[in-house]
Order: C-alpha cells, then structure tokens, then sequence
C-alpha cells in the first residue's frame, strides 16, 4: 500500500504534543528513520484545547529539568525549524497565603536558580509593580518566575512535527494503529494500511494510552494506571482597561496562579482566561453510562460552570477587573491523569523494547523535556536526569480501577497543594497489607505506603494528635516528633521492632548465578552463609540501584531491595538474566521484621532457636516463636540486630512474641533518622543515576580488579583518574526548625556548590544530618559551608568519611 513504510527503527503511536516531540528528539540523536502514527490530525486529542501555560515550577528536581528544559526548546524552536509561533514569555505569579506556601516557594526558588533560572520571591510591597490589578491585602507574598508564559500548543506540534520531517522522520496523519504483535523479537505495528515492522513502539496516545497499553499484555504488559478528568478554562470577552494597560506597558499580564484557593488566570489577548483546579472535580469515562468512546477527536466536554462558581468567585475578588467582562467561551477537555499526576515516561514494564511518553496532566509543559527524555531511553538506554518521578515502574500491581480514579481526583483537586513531608494523601489507602496489620495498627500505627504497602510511620500515643491538619508544615516539630524520638531510644537503649511487609525479594538461582552477579555488580559476592551490599552500575557508572545479595549456596541467592524497586529492580535482573538461571519473585510470600537493640540478642535468646553468636552480616535458617525465619544479622538502624524473614503465615506468631520480650515498636521515620546517623544511603534520593558510584562514595563496593567486567567498568576507573567532580558527604546542620530536604542547596564563597540529597534529625546524636553531594575540592572533613533550608542558609559543617553515631559499627559487631 502505498505511503506506508514496511519497516521503521521506532513507531510512536500518538500525534499530540508528547508523541511528536518524542519523534524529533529522536531524529536529533540521528534516528531519523521512525514513524509517528496519528489516527486523526496531529494534536486531536488533549493538545489542540490545552490552554497552553508553560511553567518551570516544581517541587521536584527532574520535573523543573523536564519543564525548564522545555521553555529553553520553545524559545529557539521557531527559528530552528523555520515555523514561527506564539509563545509568550509573560513571567508568573504565583501567590502565597500561608508561612508554609512562602517556604515552599523559597525552596523552588533554590532549585530555580541552581538550574540557571532566575525565579524570585516577592514580599506583599511587591507584587503590584508586577501585578497592577491585583488585591494583595490578605497575602504573604508571592514567587515571581520570569521564565513563565504560554504557548499556542497546535502550532508547538507543527513546528515540533516539520522539525522532526525536515530531519527525515515520517508522520503519518489519519492512520490509527490497531494492534501490535510480535516476531522475531521485532514489533510488527498494524494499521488499516499495512504492517510496520520495528525495533521499538512507543505508546504516546494520551487519554487512549490505557486501550493502547492492553494490546502489550500478550507481550508482558500491565493495565496502564490512569484515569481521565474533566478540565475547564473559561474565557471573558476583552476588557477595554486591560487592553488599555497592555497597549500602554507593551506587554502582557504576567500569568497568576492563586495556588492556595486553586486556580490559574492568563490574559488572553485583550481579556482573561481563569482555569481551576476543583475540589469538587468530575472523572469521566469512569461509569457504565459513560463509557470510554471509541473516538473523541477535536471533542470537548459540555461546559459545567456550577462546579466552578467558588473559584469564579474567588478569582474576581482576587482581580476586580475580571468582574467587568462576561464568559465569552467554555473549554472542557479530557485530561488523562495517572495516580500521582505525574506522567508515565520510559520503559514500558514487562514489555521488552517497548516504551511510554503518555498520561501527561501538563503535557505542553513537560512536551519538550519529556521528548528529550524518551529519546534518551531510547537511543541510550538510560537518561540525563534520573527521571524516576515518571518512570512507568513505580507502579506496581496495586493501581487498579479504583485505585486510578480515587488518587487521579484527588490529585486534581489538589494539583497545587503542597506535598509536606508529614503528611500522608489519604484517598485510596490499604492497597496492601502486612500479615500483623492490625496489630500494627492496634499500637498506634500512623501509615505510609510504599509501594502499595502499608508500613507504620509512626506510632501515636492515645491523646496525640493524628489529624491531617497537624501535618502541615515543613518543621520537624509536630505530634509525632516525642514519639521518634521515644522509638529511637529504645533501638538504642532496648531493643525496637518494625514490621516490613513489600521489601522486594527475588531469588537466585542456577549454575553460574554467581558469576552472573559478579557481572552485574561493582563490587564482590559475600561468601556462602554471609549478605552484602551490591550496587549496579549503568554503563556509565551511574547508580542503578543497591541490593542486599543474600548467598545461600554457592550459586543460590536471596536479592532484597526496596518496596518501591520491585520491577524497576526485577526487570534489571530478568532482562540481563544469562540463560539456564532461574529468577523468582517472592516478594508476597516473606513479611520482614528489623529487630534492632542492645537488647536483641537476649530477645532472640529467650523466643529462637539461632546461632546468636554468627557475627555481623551472617545468615542462617533458625526458629523464632517455633517458626521457620531466616535470620540476617544486620540493621538499617545501625545497633545489634537481625532481620527476621518469614512466611506471611508464620509472622503474626513471630511478631507476638517479639512484642512479649518488650520490644518497642518503632516506624519508617525513626528508621530515617536512625539510618541518617549512620550515613546508609536511601535509594532515589541519596542513591540515584543522577550520580556515579564514586561521587556516591561508594569506593569500597566497586573492585576493580576482579576478572568480571561489570558495567560502567571503563567510565568508573576513567572518573577514578580524571577526579569526581562532586563527592558524597554527611554533614551537621545549624539547622532552624526544619532539617533540610532532598536537593536543598550547598553553598560557599557566595557560590553553589552542591546539594543535599537526605536529610533529618538524628536523634542519638542530637544533631541535624544531611546527606549530600559536595564539589570535590570542598568536601573535606571540617569544611564549612552553608545549606539553604527554605531560604535560610545555615551554617553547615563536613564529616569525617564515617558515621556520626556509631563511627567503629562496634554496637552492630557486639
Ligand atoms: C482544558 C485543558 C487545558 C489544559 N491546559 C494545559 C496547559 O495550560 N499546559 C499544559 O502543559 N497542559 C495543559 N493541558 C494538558 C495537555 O492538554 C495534555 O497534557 C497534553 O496535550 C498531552 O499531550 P499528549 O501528546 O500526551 O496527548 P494527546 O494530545 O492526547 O495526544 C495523543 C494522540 O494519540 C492519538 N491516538 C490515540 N490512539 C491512537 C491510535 N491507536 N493510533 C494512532 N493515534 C492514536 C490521539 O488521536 C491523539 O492525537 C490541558 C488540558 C485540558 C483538558
């Protein structure tokens, strides 16, 4: 058939914003030769009505790169492709009217500025010279971002789409994919008009993604986890006073976003456009007798202003001026959302060379950056920024329909809320639950999840206060602040229990699974009866991910990692897997307790049957409570202790009788503060692909000199002659209120000179710890520096390469 090609290296299913930017970023790395499939016109799903507000904000590190490396994109893309378009640089008001909302803003400003940009924070006194038609009498203050502006989303397609032709990549418009197979490890794309055979496919097909994403389940694949919401602008008819004041300042309204009350407002030409983020926010798609439609191209939503009356409102008392013009057009379009609001960009899980760029909520903004990341993917098999905040895998197989709808509305209506440490969203919780549950529960349990599980936090005394309110603030002070400290001192004086459900497991086996590993890791095995720790390099050193290796046989191996890793982790070990081993995941079947204290051993004395005398990092088959359980001598808190893993039915009996010998029950957070003490890294925040293995100061888990190649092998040692830039280092904080957050900034000489990755209070050692990565020429012990905790810098002092509590590990050796 003809216009057809047989054959293409990639095919992108889906032609909005995303999938196109995806296909030029591609022919920029030189893969010219793929296809984007479009089954109407290009932009006819959510792109032709995004309103088309390109902001750099975020709270998180790889969003801002993404975001700001869009405005970067869109700012020479005209000229680059020779296809003009409105873009709009107007700078943004954000505004605050809270403490709290004003620290958030000077912690975004921190990231701002280190990515280059030049965001500031105005006090009330100031927003008018910026804002002249604004009422400012109830603020605190306001994040100006000249970076800021909106774009006309259709033609950032085109331009994107002529860009990608010009370079030699094909579009097809009008022609839907139907269906994928698979041969011959090569994808075979289908359409009406014939068969594209490929390397790698890319569902890019926005609002459609989730019927996409079934045609891969014969190939491995998932239910996509999203939901669609429904989202409105409205624009007023032109206000002469604004086309007056716009004609006069020869410029347009700097774009306000009132982020307490929930709502954007642009001006429009010569009037304005209002976009809320509602509470009482309305899924489609979701019910029965409204069924997902097989075709919704250039469709909208009827409009629905009722729901937005509070915002309306709010938003003309907020600028009078709004009040003078009448409605003149409604937009209500289908937005997709998946669970955390964050896009799904990289690997597709389970399917091999099979990837996602889909279930954007601001894909005009991230397009750019998101199309850079895919093609990195792609074309690299790893990417700039670590990019887990969108990383398919962080889903497991908890986000069911339900699941989807709950977290996807309430991630809508509280699309500019802030995200404190503290406090825990509350829709959709219980996806999976520990054997000893309700007895976690039953002593105070307050819940966090990860990955799906529930895991105490903290445990809350009757009288404490365990409202969501309480847990608005950024300060470590709060209800559960006695109670950490309480549970850190009995790991250090007594003996603590915290129960574990979710820690990843996967078995090893099959002759050469040793030797395999050593290929896999930096670093060595630990001898039969013994665990370590395994890091897994990329290929250019960076870090993967960290593993506890369990050796149980000569070639027989438990790998335990994070909750939150299951299939990152589990994909990394299955797609490398050399033939004849055998990989099982047992996550579901084992339940974890850590038992850590001084006062462990008699514990373990008076309720096992273990060799209690086998020394730090030993594992051995015992019996706990007249239960089979694996004990592992080690402990994430840093004191004697033992990891008890146990099948899911013999946990309760276990758990009870380690609760009989007096232990305290202790939580994730008093983890945190005890492992900080320690200097163990915690994997996606001090542990990351942002950073090498050597500037993780990981030197002592990488050998070179073992006959294995590992990779990232030849990059490590040219780093290791060349010199890291950048070195990780625990530091001790003058800190205020708060300790400081991952990726505050370090500073000296007036300059920026790294970042925190971690950070907390430790309570054995009364001091404020971060984690972080410092310029290597600084990160000497005693170095002084400062760290930007919300805008406060505080003085800030370099360790010794050791940990602060503990230095020796001569209580885990006791
Ligand atoms: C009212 C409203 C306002 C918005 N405002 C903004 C904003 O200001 N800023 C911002 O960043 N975002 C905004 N958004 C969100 C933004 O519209 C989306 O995030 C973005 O358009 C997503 O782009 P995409 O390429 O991922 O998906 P889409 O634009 O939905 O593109 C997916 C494409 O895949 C095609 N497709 C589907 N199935 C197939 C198939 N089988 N074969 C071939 N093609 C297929 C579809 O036809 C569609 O063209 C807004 C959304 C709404 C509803």
């Amino acid at each position: 058939m003809s216009g057809i090609p047989s054959t293409a290296r990639v095919v992108i299913i889906g032609g909005g914003a995303v999938g196109v930017s995806s296909l030029y970023h591609l022919a920029k790395a030189g893969w010219t030769d793929c296809v984007l499939l479009e089954k109407n016109e290009l932009t006819a799903g959510s792109t032709w009505h995004a309103a088309g507000n390109v902001p750099t904000f975020s709270t998180s590190w790889s969003l801002m790169n993404m975001q700001r490396y869009s405005t970067e994109l869109y700012r020479g893309l005209g000229a680059a492709v020779d296809y003009p378009m409105n873009y709009h640089v107007t700078g943004s008001i954000r505004l605050a009217h809270s403490k709290e909302r004003m620290q958030e803003f000077e912690r975004a400003k921190g990231m701002g500025r280190y990515q280059g940009m030049d965001i500031e924070v105005l006090g009330v006194d100031e927003i008018k010279g910026k804002y002249p038609f604004l009422e400012t009498h109830d603020l605190k203050g306001a994040l100006y971002d000249p970076a800021d502006g909106d774009i006309d989303p259709a033609q950032l397609t085109q331009a994107l789409a002529k860009g990608a032709r010009d370079m030699g990549a094909t579009i097809l418009r009008f022609t839907p994919a139907t269906g994928v197979s698979r041969e011959n490890g090569e994808w075979i794309v289908h359409t009406e008009k014939g068969d594209i055979r490929c390397e790698y496919v890319v569902n890019a097909a926005g609002y459609y993604a989730q019927r996409v994403g079934e045609w891969f389940k014969p190939y491995g694949g998932r239910t996509v986890p999203m939901m669609v919401m429904s989202h409105q602008y409205l624009l007023s008819e032109p206000v002469p006073e604004l086309e007056a004041w716009s004609k006069e300042s020869g410029r347009k309204l700097p774009l306000l976003r009132d982020v307490d009350t929930s709502y954007y407002l642009r001006q429009e030409k010569t009037g304005f456009n209002l976009g809320p983020y509602e509470r009482n926010c309305k899924a489609h798609w979701v019910t029965p007798d409204d069924p997902f439609p097989e075709d919704f191209s250039f469709q909208l939503y009827p409009d629905d202003l009722d729901r937005l009356e509070f915002y309306i409102e709010d938003a003309m008392a907020r600028v009078p001026l709004l009040g003078t013009a009448g409605i003149s057009r409604v937009i209500n379009g289908p937005i997709p959302y998946a669970p955390d609001g964050n896009p799904l960009i990289g690997p597709m899980p389970g399917v091999p060379n099979a990837f996602e760029a889909c279930v954007f909520t601001f894909g005009i903004a991230q397009g750019g950056g998101a199309g850079k990341v895919l093609a990195e993917w792609i074309t690299e098999g790893c990417t700039e920024w670590d990019m887990w905040s969108c990383d398919p895998r962080r889903y497991t197989d908890y986000t069911d329909r339900d699941y989807c709808i709950e977290k996807g509305k309430e991630v809508y209506g509280h699309e500019y809320a802030m995200h404190f440490p503290w406090h825990r969203w509350p829709a959709a919780p219980d996806r999976k639950l520990s054997p000893v549950h309700d007895k976690v529960k039953a002593l105070g349990g307050q819940f966090g999840a990860y990955n799906g599980w529930e895991r105490a936090n903290w445990f809350a005394q009757p009288g404490d206060d365990t409202s969501e309110e309480a847990t608005q603030t950024w300060n470590r002070a709060g209800p559960w602040e006695a109670r950490i400290r309480e549970e850190c001192e009995a790991v250090r004086d007594g003996v603590g229990v915290l129960n574990l459900p979710g820690f990843s497991r996967f078995d090893l086996s099959g002759a050469g699974a040793a030797d395999w590993l050593r290929g896999m890791i930096a670093g060595a095995l630990p001898k039969v009866g013994r665990m370590n720790l395994g890091y897994f390099p990329d290929k250019r050193g960076r870090i993967l991910t960290e593993m506890s290796i369990l050796r149980h046989g000569e070639d027989e191996f438990t790998l335990i990692t994070a909750a939150t890793a299951q299939w990152h982790d589990g994909e990394h070990l299955r797609q490398n897997l050399a033939p004849g081993l055998t990989l099982t995941d047992r996550t579901v079947e084992f339940d974890t307790l850590i038992v850590s204290g001084p006062k462990a051993r008699d514990l373990f004395a008076a309720i096992g049957e273990a060799d209690l005398s086998l020394p730090w990092l030993s594992i051995q088959s015992a019996s706990v409570a007249g239960r089979p359980a694996m004990l592992a001598r080690v402990s994430f808190a840093g004191e004697l202790g033992w990891e008890v893993h146990a099948k899911v039915a013999d946990m309760p009996a276990i758990y009870d009788a380690v609760l009989g010998q007096g232990a305290k029950p202790f939580g994730m957070w008093a983890l945190n503060s005890l492992r900080l003490e320690k200097g163990y890294r915690a994997w996606k925040g001090d542990l990351s692909t942002d950073y090498s293995l050597l500037e993780g100061g990981l030197d002592r888990f990488i050998k070179f000199d073992k006959p294995q190649d590992f990779p990232g092998k030849a990059a490590l040692l040219a780093e290791k002659q060349r010199g890291s830039k950048k070195r990780f280092v625990t530091l001790v904080v003058d800190a205020g209120e708060a300790d400081a957050p991952y990726m505050s900034t370090l500073w000296h000489d007036g300059a920026v000179v790294g970042e925190t990755t971690s950070g907390g209070w430790g309570y054995r050692v009364g001091k404020s710890i971060a984690l972080g990565m410092l310029r290597a020429d600084l990160a000497q012990p005693g170095t002084e520096i400062a760290v930007e905790i919300y805008g406060e810098r505080r003085r800030a002092v370099v360790q010794e390469d050791q940990p602060l509590w503990d230095p020796e590990n001569a209580r885990i050796r006791a």
